[in-house]
């Protein structure tokens, strides 16, 4: 398999060209096709696998495919939910390596830090926000970010996410979506509560383990 045979956007084999890549990982090469045809996912996936790019470049494929109609700044098509700020700011920074030939644009936002240049970012127009849950919910309630425009959902390392005690904040967010969204769930462990929140999240999924 190569990238080019996965039907990727040029731009996209551009970039993956630049970071280097000839083959996609296994976890890739499971992935991408289903991303790409709108379906949701359950991975069992350890960091190192190469899932990271494995999801963000489908998601950005859809995203070109689909121009956004007459979105407001701070409504991002896309939520990238992840258990820590190092994680997030690593996703974030695969999602602009990936979509530097592209239009999309991306924000990272976690807790810790002051809210407001945070606040100030989401002025402006904004596709793609990796999160982490709390600080998330904070803007939430403060109006300064709007989910109801949000097509994608990637739940990464959902197990960590809940192990940190992240489920109640990840189920209010989940409460503020739009119904009808796809849903990724990437985890490195399938415990009974995984399971149950991937049959509360997941719309038929295909179940890819490597
Ligand atoms: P991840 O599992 O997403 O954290 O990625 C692990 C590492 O694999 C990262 O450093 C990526 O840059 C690298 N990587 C991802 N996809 C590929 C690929 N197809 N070929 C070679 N390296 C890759």
């Amino acid at each position: 398999t190569t990238f080019a045979s996965l039907g990727l956007a040029e731009p996209l084999l551009r970039a993956v060209a630049d970071t280097g890549y000839i083959h996609p990982t296994p976890i890739q090469a499971q992935a991408i096709p289903q991303v790409m045809m709108g379906g949701d996912l359950l991975a069992a996936a350890q960091t190192g696998t190469g899932k990271t790019a494995g999801f963000t470049l489908p998601i950005l494929h859809r995203l070109m495919q689909t121009p956004a109609q007459g979105r407001k700044p701070g409504q991002p098509r896309v939520l990238i939910l992840t258990p820590t700020r190092e994680l997030t700011a690593q996703v974030e920074e695969s999602v602009r390596t990936y979509s530097q030939h592209t239009a999309i644009r991306s924000m990272v936002m976690f807790g810790g830090v002051n809210i407001n240049p945070q606040i100030n970012a989401l002025r402006k127009p904004l596709d793609i926000l990796v999160a982490t849950p709390g600080r998330l919910l904070d803007h939430a309630q403060q109006k300064t970010v709007d989910l109801s425009a949000v097509e994608i959902l990637v739940l990464d390392e959902a197990d960590r996410m809940l192990d940190m005690g992240f489920i109640r904040d990840i189920r209010r967010i989940i409460a503020l979506l739009p119904r009808t969204r796809q849903n990724l769930l990437f985890s490195a462990t399938f415990s009974d509560e995984i399971r149950e929140l991937s049959k509360g999240v997941l719309n038929n999924p295909i179940e890819i383990s490597v």
